[in-house]
Parts: structure tokens; sequence; C-alpha cells
């Protein structure tokens, strides 16, 4: 049988990173066949109490070694992974023995908002357990339960919340899924500043084009790698496995001392449903309606607008100061325009009195005709151009007399598009699927800026 093993909340804003402490796991069980590629699986990003990124790791043990290829290299040795399942040797005690120590030696136990959780199973874990976590809101207990009618061994350290978050990478399937390839730093690197060639990772998505998310072109910041002090060179992230070592080896920079290819729910709006009804407060929402506002921008850049859903219910639409370009789109848009949003539905913030939809994307599919005036009315008569008799009194005709109420009207010309839009990449959400990846008929695709 093979051991599934999930992990969660070991790292910190000052070091370490849970997919390298999995590193750390296939090294200390002596390099086992996985079964399946490792697994970085994103939860809802919603909740206040998230760690960075919010996301959970799992590896399934026990790969065959017929069928099997390399996935990665650990201090030299490379990572096999099979799609034929057939079991481990040691036992899940064994394993569990081994995945406790390297999270009690690895993980950050000293910061505040770490408190690491370690889910060692014989099976998978029910599949509703992700679907809970990556869009609403789970207890620990709840977790420990979805855990437990696995069969799992369920480990908590501190007050344990990263069992949450290692019991659902258990129970994500992927049926949906993208790829990162993670590098990382040698030890004694750690904390000092990355070497790593900006020209080659600026035009990764050139030589590669099923790679994403690479680098923000309105702001001309590499998205691939972190500023924080952890394990992290960079990550490729894709849409095809088999590119990535390739792309990887494109990129000049300080060696890397391991790597290892993710399968991942990043770019998969697997954290957005339909809105039915009202919306709830962290969650996110595919929303389709009518704008019902002028936007407005307020202090700080952000721009907000109410939309009218299908169901008639008024929702408040915001696009904050980070999404930088796509503010323009929004500034664009005038009521009855129709608009498809994807958000997080938040708390209030600042003079707000209500929860608002925090856009990470919008489709315009379709733009509403907005008439101004072209020029006084023309007589019917002799057909002279028409006097205005005063503000709100209609025109006449200075010679004959005749009356209109209504100027010449002209069709006012549009600054927005219809199409799919998304922040600029930088400020993209690790869930979000991209405008330029988001397939929706009779709707071109479109980015604001950086284009991929
Ligand atoms: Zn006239």
């Amino acid at each position: 049988m093979p051991v599934y093993v999930g992990v969660d909340d070991t790292d910190s804003a000052q070091g370490m990173c849970t997919t390298y402490l999995v590193t750390e796991i296939i090294r200390r069980l002596n390099f086992p066949i996985l079964y399946g590629l490792p697994r970085l699986v994103r939860l809802n990003p919603n909740i206040p109490w998230k760690t960075r990124g919010n996301g959970a790791l799992s590896i399934i043990l026990g790969g065959d070694a017929q069928g099997s290829s390399v996935v990665g290299e650990i201090s030299g040795v490379p990572v096999l992974s099979s799609r034929i399942a057939t079991g481990v040797s040691d036992s899940l005690s064994v394993v569990n023995r081994a995945v406790r120590s390297v999270v009690e030696e690895a993980a950050m136990m000293d910061a505040d908002n770490t408190n690491p959780g370690a889910v060692v199973s014989p099976a998978p874990v029910n599949e509703a357990l992700y679907w809970k976590a990556v869009r609403g809101i789970v207890e620990k207990e709840e977790a420990i339960l979805f855990a437990r009618e696995a069969g799992a061994v369920v480990n908590e350290w501190k007050n344990g919340r990263g069992v949450i978050g290692a019991a659902s990478a258990l129970s994500w399937r992927g049926q949906n899924s993208t790829f990162e390839l993670i590098t990382y730093r040698y030890r004694h690197r750690w904390g000092t500043s990355r070497d790593i060639n900006v020209v080659d990772v600026s035009s990764l998505s050139d030589r590669f084009p099923s790679t994403f998310n690479n680098y923000d072109r309105a702001t001309r910041h590499p998205c691939i790698y972190p500023s924080s002090p952890c394990p992290v060179l960079y990550g490729i992230r894709g849409t095809r496995p088999e590119v990535l070592p390739e792309a990887m080896k494109t990129v000049r920079s300080e060696m890397p001392e391991r790597w290892l290819l993710f399968e991942t729910n990043q770019a998969t709006d697997d954290h957005i449903s339909v809105l039915n009804g009202s919306p709830s407060l962290f969650s996110s929402y595919v929303v389709q309606g009518t704008v019902r506002s002028y936007p407005e921008t307020v202090r700080g850049g952000h721009v907000f607008f109410e939309m009218t859903t299908h169901e008639g219910i008024i929702l408040l639409c915001a696009a904050f100061e980070e999404t930088k370009d796509l503010r323009g789109i929004v500034r664009g848009l005038i009521p009855g325009d129709s608009i498809t949003v994807w958000g997080a539905f938040k708390p209030p913030a600042g003079e707000l009195l209500n929860g608002s939809l925090n856009i990470e994307k919008i489709s315009v599919n379709a733009l509403a005709r907005r008439w101004i005036k072209k020029s006084n009315p023309v007589c019917s008569v002799c057909g002279r151009k028409m006097e205005s008799v005063g503000r709100g009194k209609g025109y006449r005709c200075r010679k004959c007399k005749q009356r209109s109420d209504m100027p010449e009207m002209t069709e006012a010309r549009r600054t927005v598009s219809p199409g799919i839009y998304s922040p600029t990449t930088s400020s993209r959400r690790h869930l979000s699927r991209p405008a330029e990846m988001t397939v929706q008929s009779g709707v071109a695709c479109q980015t604001v800026t950086g284009s991929q």
C-alpha cells in the first residue's frame, strides 16, 4: 500500500518553506519512489489567519520502479516518481517517525504564527474536505475527523492548526491542475540576496509559452522568486510538467542545491464558486450581472462601483490600488455594461459599511451604449441650426419659430473593449486563473498589462 504524507504550517516570514521541508522528508526516508508528483495545494486565500500563500503539501510514497521518471534532485540524488503504485516496505509508524523528526528539526517552531501539522495516512482523505478548505473555512476538529476516517495518524505541534492544511492536501484529487518546479538554495546562502538573471526570467514565457506568471511587465518585477529569507531560489509555473526542467536550465542563476517538481491547484480557480443568493464573507465567487453605478476612485487609488447580479442583488465591487492597470478597465465601465466578476468577498475596510467583492478578474461581456449631445438640432422646415432657449427648455428656430426638445445625439466612444482582464502579474492570487488562460467562448482573452 502507498503511504500518504501531508504537512502544513512549518514556515514563517523569517524562514523555511514547507515545500523545502518535503524535500527533507524525501531525503530522510532515503529517496523512496513517489507515486505521482509531490503536491502543492493552495487553500482559501481569504482566511485571516493564513500563513503566507496558504499552501499545504503532500507526497505519496510507494511508486513502482517500472515507468518511473526523474522529478527532482536533492543534494545530487535524483527523486523518482511513477504513475503506477506498488507500496512501501516501511510501516506507517516508521514513516510517521521520520516525518515527525523532520518537522521538529526544520519547522520555525519559535515563530508565533507557525503551528505545524502532519498527517500520515494509508489512504487519501475524502475529497469533500478539499472543497471546503479551498472555498470556505475548516475547523481543526473537522479536519482531524476526516483524517481519522482515512485511517491516518495525526501529528500536531503548538496549536496544531497546520493539521487542517495537512489533511486537506491529502484530499485534493487534482482533476484540474498546473505544475511548479521549485529550486532551492545552498544553506549558506539562505537570507542573502538571490543571484538570478532577470533578463532570463523576463523572456521565459517567450521560450516556454506554457509557463505563466513569470514576470510583471507593468512593474518590471520578476515574479518567480520571493524576497523572504526562505530556502526557495525560484519557482517556475506552467501547464506542461515536462518542459519545466528544460525551462529551469535556461535561467542563469546561483547554483541550486536541489529542485523538485510539484503538481498544484494554482491557476485553477478552484477557490471560486458560483454565487447563489448573498455572498459569505471570506469566500470567493464568480458573479454575472450589470454595472449599476459609475466607478469612483477613492483615496489610496482604489476604485469602487456597484453591480446588480442576475438575481437582483446589489454588490459593491472593488479594484484595489495593487491591481494597477486593471483599475483603468474598471474606471471605463458605465451603468448597463454586462460583466462577469471573479473575486473574494471581504469584510469592510476603512469607510466602507458593507463587504465588497474584491476583483481578481473581470470579463467585460457587452458594452452599454451611451449617447451624448453632438450639436443643436436642425430645423425641419428651413434646415438651419436651432438655438437653445435656455437650460432644459429645448431649442427653437430663430426664423420659423419651430421648436424641438432633443439635440442631435452621437454615440459616445468607449475606452473599454469586451474581453477578460486580470490584475498585473505581481498582484495575482496563486489560485486565480490568469485571463490569458481563462477560456470563455465568444470572448477574446486579453490582459491589461504584461501579457504572458
Ligand atoms: Zn426654421
